[in-house]
């Protein structure tokens, strides 16, 4: 049945769609933090289907509720309205701080921030758009020219690149903050990976300074930026470095939206927002990913005067877009945090997670970086500490390869691929957490010898 799917997989799947692993995984069925596959081997998913699996695999309210509103109403299109609507609508406007009320519903991260970018445009009445290097905003043309990651660059044969053409006016400013030298996009960051540094951070204000002066219009329309970088392997921003961004953002007439596509939903544990982590309250919040636990779901929340600015200039639809069954388990997931704690278990298993890697990094040369925040947990493998150059492709492949035969799923990040991503289910145990480290440890001796 394995060579079959796999033959099927190769003829009728797109090329683009590049399975993890040389033996790609065939999963069957998960349970919580559990993913079983097609011969019932059990693998702990540290990864969450791309910090997607905020609640836990078919977790047993979330399947319930969605069992009876499948009974009920599938689909009405945006023309009409029904009670999951309104009931979600509650929920969510109720966890964002004033004047953070007014919600648009889409289907994927990227459709959000192309809405959020309209919005910009919308409400300051200028154009020129800035995202950071290594930022990942999403994959449809508008935001494939936000997001500054290497391999997501087009190489389409009229020359159109995504920066400069796909969407004109969108820069890039500083960051990146990986610990990789000669880095094609990300700037050196030559101190230690403190997110407290503040030397770190007044040199890159000085560049984010730069990036807006170069902007053509010198006045700004929007500012993006994920309160952890997520794709680029979550790389944090020095302590303060968000908010004088924003400051110097809204100085030039720019509104400021925060990409909570990964960071949201209580993953980072101190906070419900990663936002709020950084002390700074956006104009526009973009939302997906986590807010239904892999079911398709997006949203944009802006304030009372974004919204009627849009309105003012465009009409915006999505046939999808705030579904009955998206609504109603976007509001069994919101139960789900409140009533099991898991913002609260983000918090106190994330801490112990973060503690726990980062022996790790004392341990063994070629980790060259732990960090994070909550259930998000960055590991960066290099050549050595000297160096830090990345740990070549293939050496990472196998370190990951191994990780999954001994029972762990984790993902991978970075321009080079050279960032092991770790964001488990918001029910992860410590007990789960000593068997990851474990592995890894297993895996990174076997790479040593
Ligand atoms: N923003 C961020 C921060 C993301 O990580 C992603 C997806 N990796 C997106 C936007 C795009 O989301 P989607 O794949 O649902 O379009």
């Amino acid at each position: 049945a394995y060579d079959r799917v796999l033959e099927i997989h190769k003829q009728h799947l797109s090329p683009i769609l590049m399975p993890y692993f040389s033996e790609p995984l065939l999963l069957h069925q998960g349970h919580m933090e559990w993913l079983f596959d097609y011969e019932g081997k059990r693998y702990l998913d540290f990864f969450s289907g791309i910090v997607t699996v905020s609640v836990g695999h078919c977790h047993p309210k979330v399947n319930a509720v969605a069992q009876k509103q499948l009974g009920r109403l599938w689909h009405t299109s945006a023309f009409f309205v029904h009670p999951p609507i309104h009931e979600y609508a509650e929920k969510l406007s109720a966890l964002l701080p004033e004047p953070l009320k007014v919600i648009f519903f889409v289907n994927s991260g990227s459709e959000a921030n192309d809405l959020a970018m309209l919005m910009a445009r919308a409400h300051s009445n200028n154009t020129d758009i800035i995202s950071f290097r290594g930022a990942y905003h999403g994959c449809s043309p508008y935001t494939l020219g936000l997001s500054n990651i290497m391999s997501f660059k087009t190489k389409l044969p009229s020359g159109l690149g995504c920066q400069s053409t796909m969407c004109p006016d969108v820069f890039h400013g500083p960051w990146g903050g990986s610990h990789c030298r000669d880095s094609p996009v990300q700037t050196i960051r030559k101190c230690s990976c403190a997110p407290d540094c503040c030397q770190a951070k007044d040199q890159y204000i000085e560049q984010f300074k730069d990036t807006l002066n170069t902007s053509v219009a010198k006045s700004i329309a929007g500012f993006f930026a994920e309160p952890i970088q997520g794709v680029n392997g979550f790389v944090q921003y020095p302590k303060g470095f968000l908010k004088e961004a924003f400051e110097l953002v809204r100085e030039r007439g720019g509104v400021c939206i925060a990409d909570e596509v990964q960071t949201g939903f209580g993953r980072l544990g101190s906070h419900f927002w990663g936002f709020q982590t950084h002390g700074v309250l956006p104009d526009i919040v973009t939302m997906a990913k986590g807010i239904a636990n892999g079911f398709p779901m997006a949203a944009v929340v802006t304030t009372p005067d974004v919204a009627k600015s849009l309105a003012k200039c465009l009409l915006h639809f999505s046939t999808f877009g705030g579904n009955p069954m998206a609504c109603a388990i976007g509001s069994a997931v919101l139960e789900v945090i409140k009533e099991e704690n898991l913002q609260e278990n983000s918090q106190e298993v994330g801490t112990y997670m973060l503690l726990k890697f980062a022996k790790l990094r004392d341990e063994f040369e070629i980790v060259g970086d732990v960090r994070g925040k909550g259930l998000m947990v960055g590991i960066e493998l290099v050549k050595d500490k000297m160096s830090r150059q990345p740990l070549p492709r293939e050496e990472v492949n196998q370190i990951h390869q191994d990780c999954k035969h001994m029972g762990l799923i984790i993902g991978r990040g970075g321009i080079f691929s050279q960032t092991f991503r770790i964001a488990p289910p918001m029910c992860v145990t410590k007990s789960e957490v000593d068997f990851a480290t474990e592995v890894l440890r297993s895996a990174l001796i076997q790479h040593t010898e």
